[in-house]
């Protein structure tokens, strides 16, 4: 009798056993799906294809983005600059250990000039972001420059003014955008612009959105 309860017991401990490793495998292998967006980011989020040093590819898929989500505008042909440049830290700015505190930026002449895109980006923090942190914050760029939007105090929305909150995935950035695009989150609001813009305006004015990897905590002055 105690033969058997040995063997009833072991018996037992192995199908539970190997159920919940069941369990665990299936639970591995759940790939959450990607939702829908009418234009792809593969080639911008694969290694293989992506061009680091090209951030114009940011700028065509976010115009098709535009066209394809809402109808309109086509800010490609609304922009007839688009200045979107890396911008490098000096040698000797980095052998005294100073380094940028700001991944990038959005110009006076650019968000206050709807014909023009002027956004600079820091080519070290580049090189330190994923493929689709960089995604996210170009299309934060785009929204300062294109939208005029302001910072957001969502970490959900695209215009957080930190980059972004740690760790995102494909989905958070999807959902963000489609919000970004019809004019439709919480945080929403605008940067003000004179009425009166002109170039010459814009020659004498400086003023640069600046968007920082520190966290929200040290962004005060900003
Ligand atoms: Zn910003």
């Amino acid at each position: 009798m105690k033969r058997f309860f040995y063997i009833f017991y072991s018996l037992l401990f192995i199908i539970v056993f190997s159920c919940s490793k069941k369990n665990i495998l299936e639970e591995e292998i759940v790939v959450e799906p990607t939702l829908f967006s009418c234009v792809s980011y593969d080639t911008l989020l694969d290694p293989l294809t992506t061009k680091d040093d090209d951030l114009m590819q940011y700028w065509d898929i976010f115009v098709a983005d535009v066209l394809c989500t809402k109808g309109a505008p086509d800010y490609g042909q609304q922009n007839t600059v688009v200045n979107i440049f890396f911008e490098y830290e000096s040698d000797a700015a980095i052998a005294a250990g100073v380094t940028q505190s700001h991944i990038a930026y959005s110009s006076f002449d650019g968000y206050c000039n709807s014909a023009k895109v002027n956004v600079g980006v820091d080519w070290r923090s580049w090189t330190e972001m994923s493929l689709l942190k960089r995604l996210w914050v170009m299309y934060h760029e785009f929204g300062h420059d294109v939208y005029r939007y302001e910072h957001s105090p969502d970490p959900a929305d695209i215009m957080y003014y930190s980059s972004t909150p740690g760790f995102i995935k494909i989905n958070d950035f999807i959902e963000a955008k489609d919000r970004f695009i019809k004019r439709d989150f919480p945080g929403i609001s605008y940067i003000s612009c004179p009425s009166d813009f002109s170039d010459d305006i814009s020659n004498e004015y400086e003023d640069y959105h600046i968007c920082s990897l520190h966290p929200p905590d040290f962004l005060d002055e900003y």
